[in-house]
């Protein structure tokens, strides 16, 4: 990839629309898009201006008007990608955005590669690598609390928090290396207290940072949801409900989700994945077992469980599931086990009453207070959303949180809390300072990669790799 030509994109959205936007950057944009624009020369005009004219079709022997357009001005480094940048705004018709391409690669002008508009901007120090990453995820943000988290990486909030961690190691690993070079003279100017301190503080911060990735990534991707209950219970009716489309097949038939079915539901701006199950049940069927052996995995992944427990069952608590609820509960990831009362509305208020005492007995304190609805009817189904939401406690992102949802990101800072951890034993052991700094050097590397301070190129081959063209 050269980072010195021109480049061009349309980056508005594929197909026909109101305008579409075809962006050019480069520092031969402004004289590119004057050998086809029709209006003041956009060579000479002031940054940040927008200008009505018509861009030209001047190949193939012709010198026609293609469409009107605005043309808008950004001067190098004040744009997006740090260089001179036109955006050229026409008609959204397909071929008009089509044609325009193919006559500005023809005045000069290349293609652009996916994300290489962002990856400039990387380059060009405009912005850091999780800031532009931040730009991949506002774009594909779809609720409220995803896109908080967005706004909040890409405007620099967690960048910054990244590098004042980094600040403070590099300032540790300083003091130690500067002792290494007087080694002969048997000087601390590091006191090992103070070290051990900053680096138990250093430590648990980054272990913080670290787990809010299953927070974070629960707001980006969908809060993992599992519904799990006996066959027939009523789980694909409800997953129907909560969706409210007919997503999950609903029989009378024993059986009839042989595998999980995975839907997504937005509540009040927080995106659920909901996982509809195979029901539980001793079968001899092997297909079926199957799919209640990768139900039971799969509920080990999930936040919040949903247990249905069908009001109409002969024995809703059975061995089986008992079982079943209780491994899922041994587990040590955090997890919260809601239980479902279902089919109220053909139950009766004793038999509801039976079954909460029997899962009293059953939860001894370990289970969350049950919910009682009819997946059927919808009655309950509302109390039940207010449950998940609170649950999830993702409703409450506060703008200022910084929560790591960014897979590289979280193995970074994994392998960052690993080796300040090691300098914590280190120097609880009393290790010599050599030792001491070759894991500061670590720990500050693992935390450089985050922000793109230290990068390869493979890595950001594959991050922008990831971007769609335009972008
Ligand atoms: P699953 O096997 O747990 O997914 O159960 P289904 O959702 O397929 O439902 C099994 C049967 O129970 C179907 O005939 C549903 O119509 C019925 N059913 C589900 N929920 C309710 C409910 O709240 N009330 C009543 N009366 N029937 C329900």
């Amino acid at each position: 990839m050269n980072n010195t030509d021109t480049i061009c994109a349309v980056s508005t959205p594929a197909g026909v629309g109101g305008v579409a936007m075809i962006r050019v950057s480069g520092s031969d944009a402004f004289e590119l898009v004057d050998k086809i624009w029709q209006g003041k020369r956009l060579t000479s005009v002031q940054s940040h201006t927008a200008h009505l004219g018509y861009v030209m079709d001047n190949t193939d022997d012709c010198d026609e008007r293609l469409d009107q357009a605005v043309c808008t001005v950004f001067r190098t480094p004040n744009s997006f990608t740090g260089e001179n940048v036109v955006e050229i705004s026409v008609h959204g018709s397909r071929y008009v955005q089509q044609r325009l391409l193919e006559v500005l690669v023809n005045n000069g002008c290349r293609m652009a590669e996916p994300g290489e508009f962002t990856r400039r901007a990387f380059v060009n120090g405009r912005l850091d690598l999780a800031q532009a990453e931040a730009v991949a995820d506002v774009i594909s943000s779809t609720t409220r609390a995803s896109h908080r988290i967005a706004m909040s990486q890409m405007r620099g909030a967690y960048s910054h928090r990244i590098d004042e961690l980094r600040d403070s190691l590099l300032e540790l690993c300083t003091l130690l290396e500067l002792e290494l070079d007087f080694s002969e003279e048997d000087v601390e100017f590091a006191s090992r207290g103070r070290l051990l301190e900053l680096a138990n503080n250093l430590s648990a911060e980054l272990s913080k940072l670290t787990a809010s990735f299953s927070k974070g990534n629960a707001v980006k991707n969908g809060v993992p949801v599992s519904i799990i209950g006996q066959t027939n219970a009523g789980k694909s009716t409800l997953l129907n409900a909560l969706v409210g489309d007919e997503r999950a097949i609903v029989s009378d038939i024993h059986g009839t989700t042989r595998d999980f079915i995975e839907d997504t539901v937005n509540i009040d701006g927080v995106l659920f994945r909901l996982i509809d199950t195979a029901g539980l049940r001793d079968t001899d069927d092997r297909i079926e077992a199957i799919g209640i052996e990768r139900s039971l995995r799969c509920a080990e992944k999930a936040m919040i469980i949903l247990w249905i427990l069908d009001c109409e069952s002969q024995n809703p608590l059975d061995d089986y599931s008992c079982r079943a609820v209780s491994e899922i509960m041994k587990r040590e990831s955090e997890c919260c086990v809601l239980p479902v009362l279902n089919k109220t509305d053909v139950a009766s208020s004793e038999r509801i009453q039976d079954i909460r005492t029997q899962l009293e007995e059953f939860g001894n304190g370990r289970l969350h207070a049950s919910v009682e609805i009819s997946a059927k009817t919808g009655k309950g189904v509302d109390r039940l959303t207010e449950q998940l939401k609170s649950l999830s406690g993702i409703a409450l992102v506060d703008a200022e949180d910084i929560l790591v949802s960014n897979v590289r990101h979280y193995e970074s800072l994994k392998q960052a809390t690993a080796s300040i951890n090691r300098t914590v034993e280190a120097l609880n052991s009393g290790l010599p300072g050599d030792l001491i700094a070759q894991d500061l050097r670590e720990t500050i590397n693992h935390l450089s990669s985050i922000t793109g301070k230290i990068t390869t190129a493979d890595i950001l081959q594959n991050i922008f790799t990831r971007f769609c063209i335009g972008k």
